[in-house]
């Protein structure tokens, strides 16, 4: 098990289409106990695989039990209602922006061993599911952002926030 570097915004592998898995074999399995590894390091909410180079549909995340999850091959198959929130990336340090998400997302996805699931995820995780499926086909959120914010302007948000006693902007 190894923390792989995250690579940033720049790099090319962060905006190609990543293929299906075909083999569910220990090369996978390595695979998704070094993105767990690497994700733990970061302390990230989710990581996609082309994140380290890797152009294969492999996602993890973290659920609402605060759980890490594997996804790989996931599809998105449902989806409801709308959040606007701000998001960030691992491979966009110290900048943010507001992105509007489904309220509740559901996917399917393959486990390690090939077989398919389905998880539902509200708030953050509908927020994460949706990002990080996102990274599969070679796109980051700065995309839908009309407005980047650094990490300073997010904190003075987010004090206003909680003086003026609103619920915040973090889902
Ligand atoms: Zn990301």
């Amino acid at each position: 098990m190894a923390i792989r570097e995250i690579l940033t915004d720049e790099d090319p592998a962060l905006h190609k289409k990543c293929h299906p898995i075909t083999q569910f074999d220990g090369k996978l399995s390595d695979l998704i106990d070094d993105m767990r590894a690497t994700l733990a390091d970061a302390g990230g909410a989710g990581l996609a695989a082309p994140q380290i180079g890797i152009l294969r549909r492999v996602v993890v995340l973290m659920d609402e039990n605060d759980e890490m999850l594997e996804l790989v091959n996931p599809e998105l198959i449902g989806q409801e209602g709308e959040q606007d929130g701000l998001e960030g990336c691992l491979s966009v340090p110290g900048l943010w922006g507001y992105v509007k998400r489904p309220k509740k997302a559901k996917v399917k996805a393959q486990d390690r061993k090939g077989n398919w699931f389905e998880a539902e995820g509200e708030g953050i995780v509908a927020r994460c599911f949706c990002h990080e499926l996102e990274h599969l086909d070679g796109h980051v959120f700065t995309e839908h952002v009309d407005r980047i914010y650094t990490s300073e302007e997010v904190e003075r948000i987010m004090e206003e926030e909680e003086r003026k006693g609103g619920k915040g902007i973090k889902e």
